[in-house]
């Protein structure tokens, strides 16, 4: 099957075709480290989780570059409020990125660079573009990229050439398409910047947000590379400015596909730090949600499509896996006889709709619907009696194959009745013993007791029951 994806550079969908045949190389804009992580973050995160699985999926050997920004305004503004180092600043929170992306069960990328540790590689870069004219030092002693010299300035974002202001200046690393400007390479020091500066051709200074994603992909990923993601607001300025850098310096196309994803909302408005209305995902966590569910909520939504976040949409999510656990409990307990061909056509129906889906730009709110259909199917056969056990693994394989990509399915998981205290399993049995000679004042009795103490009781077919923490 062949993948598409839409590639923001010609806004439309294109079939996936990489460099090498088999390979794919994909740079990804990471954390800016001054904080932890927000959940909108993580939406734009999780997209790129999504994107590399389904290329592993479909047998491409994936090799993603993601940055960590531990130098920027934003870093150097919040640990000088903090009074602590920058670098110590930023440690903080880079761990406690990859201590979130394990929590959400985000696989790593090949390699992490951090800016600080690649300036040298800027330098160079910049040299280039200095010798090749793209480039120019101010009087405020900055070093300058002028957007008039690079004639394909403004083809991702779609600016228009005549609307350019030419020759004005902007040394902030994030600023509105309406005001496009010669952007900073090089930023000379100020007292702003404290204790935070490196020596270059230059002067003393520091390097523009820009320039890190310029350099650092050329190291690991070559000056040209099939996918570049981010969020839909890293396409202007930012990612428009890496292409002039990066084109600029080495003469030739660099990057073929630009995938970028729609924000999440709260309450109609992007998510946001500026805007107060965040939740990291420790805030979650706080409040009961696991990674699992919260990662259930952030890939629901096609990545393309403005997703909002609400409390009910977790709800729902501990819901819908909670069937799922239901489900896979269900099969391993099955032990009727017979070869499992009972499950060919709705496995294969499953498997064809899920990848189709998936090869479709990502669809994966599509490919869900064929989770649910297989576990319909399946508990219908199972309420039959019409599976067997060879069946019930086929299912569970099929599953665990969906999981791949989904990633919080969790087939394998151990039970979580192991987790239950002895006392609860106590009123559990004794309810049991209850409810077998009908006595069910005492059984609801029972139930409520278990409730109180923080447990759920559901019953199954047959007398048997599951227990599980509130
Ligand atoms: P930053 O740390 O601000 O550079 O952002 C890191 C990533 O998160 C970038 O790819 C942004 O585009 C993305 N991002 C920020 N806010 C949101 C949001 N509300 N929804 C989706 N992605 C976001
Ligand atoms: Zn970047």
């Amino acid at each position: 099957m062949s993948l598409e994806f839409f590639n923001t550079m010609d806004r439309r969908v294109e079939p996936f075709e990489p460099i090498s045949a088999g390979e794919v190389k994909m740079y990804t804009c990471g954390p800016t480290v001054y904080n932890y992580a927000h959940i909108g973050n993580f939406r734009a995160y999780m997209f790129e989780d999504i994107l590399r699985r389904t290329l592993e999926y479909f047998g491409y050997k994936v090799r993603q570059v993601m940055n960590l920004t531990d130098v920027d305004d934003k870093t150097i503004r919040d640990s000088r409020a903090a009074g602590v180092p920058l670098r110590e600043f930023t440690a903080k929170y880079k761990q406690a990125f990859f201590e979130d992306i394990r929590t959400l069960n985000i696989e790593p990328a090949e390699v992490y660079p951090a800016a600080t540790d690649h300036i040298p590689q800027m330098i160079r870069l910049i040299s280039v573009l200095m010798e090749k004219g793209y480039a120019y030092q101010a009087e405020d002693r900055s070093v300058y990229f002028s957007i008039d010299k690079f004639k394909d300035y403004g083809k991702l974002a779609k600016i228009d050439r005549e609307n350019q202001r030419s020759g004005v200046r902007i040394r902030n690393d994030e600023y509105a398409k309406d005001s496009v400007a010669d952007f900073a390479l090089w930023k000379a020091w100020d007292e702003n910047d404290g204790e935070v500066a490196w020596d270059s051709p230059w002067g003393r200074g520091r390097p523009g947000w820009h320039i890190e994603c310029s350099a650092m992909s050329s190291e690991y990923l070559g000056d040209h590379f099939d996918i570049h993601t981010g969020g839909i607001d890293n396409m202007f300025p930012h990612h428009e400015d890496e292409i002039a850098q990066s084109e600029a310096a080495s003469g030739r196309k660099w990057v073929n596909y630009w995938l970028h994803c729609a924000h999440l909302m709260v309450d109609g408005e992007k998510m946001s730090k500026s805007l107060g209305n965040f939740f990291t995902l420790r805030d979650l966590q706080a409040r009961g949600w696991s990674g699992r569910e919260i990662r259930w909520v952030l890939i629901g939504a096609h990545y393309r499509k403005k997703l909002n976040f609400t409390f009910e949409a977790l709800a729902q999510a501990r819901q819908t896996l909670n069937r799922f656990d239901e489900l896979f409990g269900r099969m391993r307990g099955i032990s009727t006889a017979g070869d499992g061909s009972e499950v060919d056509e709705s496995v294969a129906h499953a498997l064809e709709a899920f990848e189709r889906a998936m090869a479709d730009d990502l669809n994966v709110a599509e490919a869900l619907a064929a989770l649910f259909d297989l576990q319909r199917a399946a508990n219908k056969m199972a309420d039959s009696g019409q599976l067997s056990a060879a069946g019930a693994v086929r299912v569970l394989d099929t599953f665990r194959r969906f999981d791949r990509v989904i990633g919080c399915l969790e087939v394998d998981a151990e039970k979580k009745g192991d987790e239950i205290p002895a006392e609860i399993e106590q009123l559990a049995v004794r309810r049991a013993a209850a409810r077998k000679v009908k006595d069910f004042r005492e059984s609801d009795r029972l139930r409520d007791e278990i409730t109180r103490l923080g447990y759920q009781i559901e019953d199954a077919p047959g007398g048997a029951y599951r227990l599980r923490k509130l």
